[in-house]
């Protein structure tokens, strides 16, 4: 068995238990709640800040330069002053290339924890409870280990 297969298995060992075994339903509004107001960070890995900039069809130095921060080493979007995501208008700017933290929301595991924390993201976020109906499969083996490569 290949060490991908192996971790693969010791991501949904223990899946059926989880509370949201019979999956989640969540679709993007586009409502953009979750990129503006309250400042907050967004993490890119190198490699996003490299597809990203390549989307914007500008050098990455460019784009280092204009749209990030370093925090404690890591790579965080700028936000205008309002709190508003600097990718943020009338819409994500780099949807297709948006980082893994925004792809993955709201199955972050600060929100998996219980029903309740999911059903508190309701407040804020429209999409969760409808739409597409993700598996838990889905979101083990897709949505987590995205975060990792941060
Ligand atoms: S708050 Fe939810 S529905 Fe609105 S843009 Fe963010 S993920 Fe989409
Ligand atoms: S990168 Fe796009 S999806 Fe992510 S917070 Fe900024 S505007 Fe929103």
């Amino acid at each position: 068995m290949s060490s991908s297969n192996s971790s693969k298995n010791n991501r949904t060992k223990g899946h059926k238990q989880k509370w949201y075994k019979d999956g989640l339903r969540f679709e993007c509004q586009r409502c953009g709640s979750c990129c503006r107001g309250e400042p907050g960070v967004v993490w890119m890995s190198k490699k996003e800040t490299k597809n990203t900039s390549m989307s914007l069809g500008i050098s990455t130095d460019l784009f280092t330069k204009d749209y990030v921060r370093l925090i404690n080493g890591r790579i965080s979007l700028l936000e205008h002053d309002n709190g508003d995501c600097v990718m943020y208008d009338k819409g994500c700017k780099i949807y297709e290339t948006r980082p893994s933290q925004c792809k993955t929301f709201p199955f972050w595991n600060s929100n998996l924890g219980n029903r309740s924390e999911w059903e508190e993201q309701k407040k804020t976020c429209p999409g969760i409870g409808k739409g597409k109906l993700h598996t838990v499969e889905e979101i083990i083996n897709r949505l987590e280990p995205e975060l990792s490569d941060l």
